[in-house]
């Protein structure tokens, strides 16, 4: 099983980033609401998240490590109007079988907490007592130290530690009312507090700054079914912002060809030649209209009606930034 894992932890667990991604998911699965992450060496030597969540009952600890296995999907339906985030339940099955991994648990209802780990080349799970609170720590030690060859790809550090921060950024801008804490190597580095769901610009202040945000052009809009909010940079402040650029379908960070392309155009409509815009755009669309498991890191999505949900954000965006005179 350790080689089905490995070769499925090629795909999902390309760097550690990806790693800190799955579990950021998997605790907001579990209803948390503080989060805090843990990183040594770029996460390369350890990565660990804390979380307040709904925690994984004793006698399903095994079961969690284990490939398949996911509580997340109970009939075929299921998956077409999938909500949650996770659902292929291959996560912490890949990241074991090229890391040492223990999850320690407690639900709120159980009265002990338990700790899973995996060993050896059958993944066999040893699950002993342990002290924790309410919620779950997943604690992934000494990333692809059994597949030197992937080890070979990681960058240096600091490059992976802002692939990490990165992430953290676009999970805390989609959940805004999850308090999150990043530290790295014992430093304090970021800390986001809990604020409204429905007060995205707070949080876009916290990560992305307050100076985007007092200079950005908000837009709201519904229409047949989508909606859309927006916070678009304007002329001024899009020079050195190619690192804001955050685009969410349904609550899920993409980078998704169609969205930048979209909001490229409507830049250009708007404003004449925009090389790199800075935005924060949220779309909301009828779940059944998106496919998101196109691919398994999950950045890209497929609409339905690809064509209707191009022009709704370009005119949405081009409308907003340069209001049309009636
Ligand atoms: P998936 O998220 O696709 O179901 P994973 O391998 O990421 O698969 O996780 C396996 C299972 O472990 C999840 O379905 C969930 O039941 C449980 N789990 C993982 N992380 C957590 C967590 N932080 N809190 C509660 N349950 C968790
Ligand atoms: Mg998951």
């Amino acid at each position: 099983p350790r080689l089905a894992n490995q070769i499925a932890a090629g795909e999902v667990v390309e760097r550690p980033a990806s790693v800190v991604k799955e579990l950021l998911e998997n605790s907001l699965d579990a209803g948390a609401t503080r989060i805090e992450l843990d990183i040594e060496r770029g996460g390369h030597k350890r990565i660990r998240l804390r979380d307040n969540g709904c925690g994984i009952e004793k006698n399903e600890l095994e079961l969690a490590l284990s490939r398949h296995a996911t509580s997340k999907i109970a009939t075929l339906n299921d998956l077409e109007r999938i909500l949650s985030l996770g659902f292929r339940g291959e996560a912490l099955a890949s990241i074991s079988s090229v890391s040492r991994l223990t999850l320690t648990s407690k639900p709120g209802a159980q009265r002990e907490a338990w700790q899973a780990s995996c060993e050896g080349r059958d993944m066999t799970v040893t699950v002993t007592p342990a002290a924790h609170p309410d919620g779950s720590t997943i604690d992934v030690a000494d990333l692809f130290y059994n597949t030197p060859a992937r080890r070979k790809f990681l960058r240096a550090e600091k490059t992976e530690f802002q692939h990490i921060e990165e992430v953290i950024k676009r999970v805390a801008l989609s959940h805004p009312q999850v308090s999150f804490s990043l530290k790295h190597n014992g430093k304090s580095v970021r800390r986001y507090t809990a604020v409204a769901a429905d007060k995205h610009h707070q949080r876009i202040a916290q990560v992305v700054g307050q100076k985007f945000i007092d200079n950005a052009t908000h837009v709201a809009l519904d229409y047949q079914g989508m909606a859309i909010e927006a916070w678009l940079g304007n002329e001024n402040v899009t020079r050195s912002s190619n690192d804001c650029q955050y685009s969410f379908v349904n609550n899920r960070a993409m980078r998704d060809k169609l969205i930048m392309h979209a909001i490229r155009q409507a830049y250009e409509s708007a404003y004449g030649y925009h090389e790199q815009p800075s935005f924060v755009v949220y779309l909301t669309v009828d779940p059944a209209q998106v496919d998101v498991n196109v691919h398994p890191a999950k950045h890209e999505v497929r609409f339905q009606q690809s064509r209707l949900v191009h022009d709704f954000i370009v005119k949405t965006v081009s409308d907003a930034l340069a209001p049309p005179t009636a």
